[in-house]
């Protein structure tokens, strides 16, 4: 398989405010709030996994809700723990790059 340098990280930090920073083999940088990925999240707690149909109620997210740990799994995805708990959701690299909230990627893919 031909690894694709937009899919890959250089770089994976957590900052404040509860920011996500990426930034990938390519140079481009990507923020994400904690929010947002915890929003997000398609573990099988958050999303029925034969409807599609999201579980997480978004109003149940505390207003403090922040990302405590990162971790790789595997070349393709982050694994990301929350500060409610949750710890079950895989962000693939390639669904991050894609949801890059950055003014530049939001015009590319609209
Ligand atoms: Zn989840
Ligand atoms: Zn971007």
């Amino acid at each position: 398989m031909n690894l694709d340098a937009r899919y890959q990280t250089e770089l994976v930090e957590l900052l404040e405010p509860a920011t996500l920073l990426i930034v990938w083999t390519d140079g481009h940088e990507s923020l994400y709030s904690h929010r947002d990925l915890r929003e997000s999240c398609e573990c099988a707690s958050c999303v029925d996994e034969w409807t599609r149909q999201p579980l997480l109620d978004p109003d149940s997210i505390p207003e403090s809700l922040r990302c405590v740990a990162v971790e790789a799994t595997g070349r393709y995805g982050l694994n990301l723990k929350f500060s409610d708990g949750h710890a079950t959701g895989i962000w693939s690299l390639e669904r991050l790059r894609k949801s890059c909230p950055c003014p530049e990627c939001l015009e590319s893919s609209a």
